[in-house]
């Protein structure tokens, strides 16, 4: 099997918001969304079952789905695409605006929010046939695909990583982890002196 393969079907990439029983918001950053029919208006979306939106989701039955435009910056795919909600408040960096108790990021392609509808349970995902409540459709009109994110956005972040140093501002010490430093949960302390990520500076 070549996996590869499975890149030629084209798709986006998209945040979800949902609202957890603590009134918390979470959210995820996915690629598997697709429109089934327009009258009734459903799509459907596929989550990992280890993701705390999709434990969040089964429990709630709604979900904000914003669609992500091309100049969506690294960083906020890498907050919500590689970090947990469980440890994370991913919302707290965005600009967003609140629609139906939901969080959506702003200068998205589109907005739509989602009643969960139907559904599948397969080995690794749970399949999600939605019921669309409400749609527009944002400013931006260039969307971001999968296919541009690996391209351009993950690539050009990959070399600026490999040529930028970042540096305790305290300590001096010099971050060498595999993980891109973006990436290092914002819980993550100098392993020298313990201060936060947040002490760290970029040098190119
Ligand atoms: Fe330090």
């Amino acid at each position: 099997m070549d996996l590869n393969a499975l890149f030629k079907i084209s798709h986006g990439l998209y945040v979800i918001g949902a609202k957890d029983e603590n009134n918390r918001w979470v959210g995820s950053c996915i690629d598997a969304v697709m429109v089934i029919e327009v009258d009734p208006c459903q799509i459907m979306i596929s989550l990992g079952k280890n993701s705390y939106t999709c434990e969040t989701f089964l429990k709630t039955k709604a979900l904000s789905l914003s669609v992500l435009p091309e100049h969506t910056p690294f960083n906020t795919i890498a907050r919500f695409g590689f970090q947990s909600s469980r440890t994370t408040d991913k919302w707290k960096k965005e600009t967003l605006f609140e629609k139906e108790g939901l969080p959506f990021l702003k200068n998205a392609c589109a907005y739509m929010h989602l009643k969960q509808n139907t559904v599948l349970e397969t080995a690794t995902h749970y399949v999600f046939l939605c019921d669309v409540i409400s749609c527009v459709a944002g400013e931006c009109d260039a969307e971001l695909t999968y296919n541009a994110y690996q391209k351009n956005i993950k690539k050009k972040e990959k070399t600026m990583t490999q040529q930028t140093k970042w540096i305790c501002s305290v300590c001096g010490y010099v971050y060498d982890g595999e993980t891109p430093f973006e990436e290092l949960p914002d819980d993550w302390v100098c392993p020298l002196c313990g201060e936060p990520k947040s002490v760290f500076v970029r040098e190119e």
